[in-house]
């Protein structure tokens, strides 16, 4: 017998090894309405890892659940045929690595720099605040086939945020910088980057190979 994720191209192609052994992953994915979407993509990426349990979709933090409930019937419809709509105060997966203080710091970052006020952008904010809180490189943990995937939503969500970025950091590292900017804070290991230890971590290339870096290391 086929294996769920076998039967579900092209979506599942485009998912990257780091998140191969997400079952709900492949189970979502299957009800894509375009699984050539990277929004969509990314959308079961965030809510494979933190908001689908025993056989129920919750919502987001911040999400109500009329919201949540219009989202899944855009990206995912007929989804619910298949998971129970979980309760908007239940919150992430229990026992995740969630940390709800950062998640609002960087979905405040991000919203502050809406390229509109579309659903679309919305929750795109939304996705990479919590795919922020995953272990691997940020375009991994959201489910998108490569580096470049990334940089066109946020390009396209967030145009004078990813302007910013000149200098091509890392994207989580970079939404983490101007975190700490914002906070007048310097966590930063020497005065200009180009004499930094961390350098690599910053501005390194981020593929798979070298995907094993985490975001509680220093900024
Ligand atoms: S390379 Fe060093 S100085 Fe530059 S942002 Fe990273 S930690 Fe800060």
């Amino acid at each position: 017998m086929q294996a769920v994720s076998e039967m579900m191209q092209p979506a599942w192609r485009c998912v990257p090894q780091a998140l191969r052994n997400m079952p709900a992953l492949a189970e979502l994915l299957a009800f894509a309405r375009d699984p050539a979407d990277a929004l969509a993509r990314a959308f079961c990426a965030a809510l494979a890892r933190f908001h689908c349990y025993a056989g129920t979709l919750t919502p987001p933090l911040g999400a109500s659940s009329e919201e949540f409930r219009a989202a899944l019937d855009y990206f995912l419809p007929g989804v619910l045929a298949r998971f129970t709509l979980g309760d908007a105060a239940a919150g992430p997966v229990p026992g995740s690595e969630f940390d709800a203080d950062e998640y609002h710091d960087l979905l405040a970052l991000l919203e502050d720099h809406r390229a509109d006020t579309s659903p679309e952008t919305k929750w795109l904010a939304r996705i990479i605040a919590m795919c922020c809180m995953g272990e691997h490189h940020l375009w991994e943990d959201m489910g998108l086939a490569h580096r470049g995937e990334l940089s066109l939503l946020i390009a396209g969500g967030f145009p004078a945020l990813a302007a910013k970025n000149t200098n091509d950091m890392r994207w989580k590292k970079f939404f983490y910088k101007q975190l700490c900017d914002r906070e007048g804070l310097n966590l930063c290991r020497a005065p200009i980057c180009t004499e930094c230890v961390d350098y690599a971590k910053c501005f390194g290339p981020e593929t798979p190979d070298t995907a094993a870096w985490s975001r509680r290391e220093s900024p």
